[in-house]
């Protein structure tokens, strides 16, 4: 069983943001923005290319719920699925990043898209 399941289930301890049935927010131990939650489908799927309309569609009411509790809906967030190797997936069950409480960088994301000016 992957560490979110185990997480989702209850065997693995996390800081709860929100729960309902299908769906879990919690707080991410590297934090890489003041607020940094990761939001989860209890069902596992290993990542957003396996996801199902149905599943996504339940995580958007659930994801913009997490956003309001937290206080980002008015001041913004961003919103992040790393997908597969190239993405920069670590963890091999859907997840989405929920990044905020301060004005988010954008930065380079490839060395190729490196220039100088
Ligand atoms: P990714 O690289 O997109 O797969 O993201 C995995 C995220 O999970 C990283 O931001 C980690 O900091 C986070 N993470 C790993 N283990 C835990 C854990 N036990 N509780 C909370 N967050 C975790
Ligand atoms: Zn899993």
């Amino acid at each position: 069983m992957c560490i979110f399941c185990k997480i989702a289930n209850g065997e693995i301890p996390n800081n709860t943001v929100l729960e309902t049935e299908h769906y879990l927010a919690f707080h991410d131990i590297y934090p890489k923005a003041p607020i940094h939650i990761l939001i989860i489908p209890k069902q596992h799927v290993d990542s957003f290319q396996e996801a199902t309309p149905d599943m996504m569609a339940g995580l958007t009411t659930f994801t913009q719920k997490v956003a309001s509790l937290v206080g980002l809906d008015q001041a913004g967030y961003r919103l992040i699925t790393n997908n597969g190797d190239d993405g920069g997936q670590e963890i091999h069950h859907l997840h989405f990043h929920l990044l905020g409480g301060g004005k988010l960088k954008w930065d380079h994301l490839h060395e190729d898209t490196h220039r100088s000016i």
